[in-house]
């Protein structure tokens, strides 16, 4: 059973690779250029582990209960741990024992929580990046919408990056989008993804060492790499269809 399931997670994974290496030909980028951050959230971690046998090394998760468990489960395997989910500055000092890196950092407060928990933790510094809401873009429709997904409104980002960079304990890595349902970008991944670089390009005014962009997911990794992508976060592609959201 074991092993019918690490031959599909090797065949996913060899499609998935063979479409970031091509996606990186077709835009004149180096392999090496794009980091692939496998999702495994509500997969076990015995699918981490044979991940991890087949050469992942970085594997993100988007809550913190989960990840926490998982995360010690998977603690002698060489991986680097990214946080993707919405987080709530109570479960910043959780997220700190076993995260390298956090892709949604939205909001001032949320920096400060992670800052103290870092800094008491006295453990090395927590890779950032600012989430940005496209679909918060100044003048768009409906951008109050549902319950959101977590990020920071575009014309808010510079001051979480800067609070980042200001902050004890935290990296400022760059800046991370899920390409919007909603607003101007909705259905325009590749118009998305050029924003969020744009964006970055401005925040490296703030942090020239903030070079990470974290965009492209299963369906749209293609366009990301193609704007510049250097982190793309693919969880169905490698690991199945997830069970309905929770
Ligand atoms: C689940 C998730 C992904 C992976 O999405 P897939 O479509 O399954 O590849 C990427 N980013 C975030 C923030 C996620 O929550």
């Amino acid at each position: 059973m074991n092993g019918a399931r690490a031959a599909e997670l090797a065949a996913n994974l060899a499609r998935v690779e063979e479409r970031v290496t091509r996606a990186c030909v077709t835009a004149g980028r180096a392999r090496e250029e794009v980091t692939l951050v496998v999702v495994t959230k509500t997969y076990p971690a015995e699918d981490v582990r044979l991940l991890a046998g087949l050469g992942v090394r970085h594997v993100a998760e988007n809550r913190d209960q989960e990840a926490a468990a998982k995360a010690a489960a998977c603690a002698d395997l060489p991986l680097k741990w990214h946080f993707v989910g919405q987080l709530q500055t109570n479960k910043a000092r959780s997220v700190v024992r076993y995260a390298d890196y956090v892709h949604s950092v939205d909001r001032v407060r949320l920096v400060s929580a992670l800052s103290s928990a870092v800094v008491n933790a006295g453990r090395a510094p927590l890779k950032c990046f600012v989430q940005v809401a496209l679909e918060k873009e100044e003048g768009a429709a409906g951008a109050e919408d549902g319950p959101g997904r977590g990020g920071a409104p575009p014309g808010g980002a510079a001051a979480v990056a800067a609070a980042v960079t200001e902050a004890p304990g935290l990296e400022l890595a760059g800046v991370m989008t899920v390409a919007p349902l909603s607003g101007p970008y909705a259905g325009a991944p590749a118009a998305a993804f050029a924003r969020l670089v744009n964006l970055a390009r401005d925040l490296r005014r703030v942090d020239p060492a903030a070079t990470m962009v974290s965009a492209g997911m299963s369906g749209d990794l293609e366009e990301a790499i193609a704007a510049g992508a250097t982190h793309v976060r693919v969880g169905t592609a490698v690991l199945g269809v997830r069970p309905a959201l929770r």
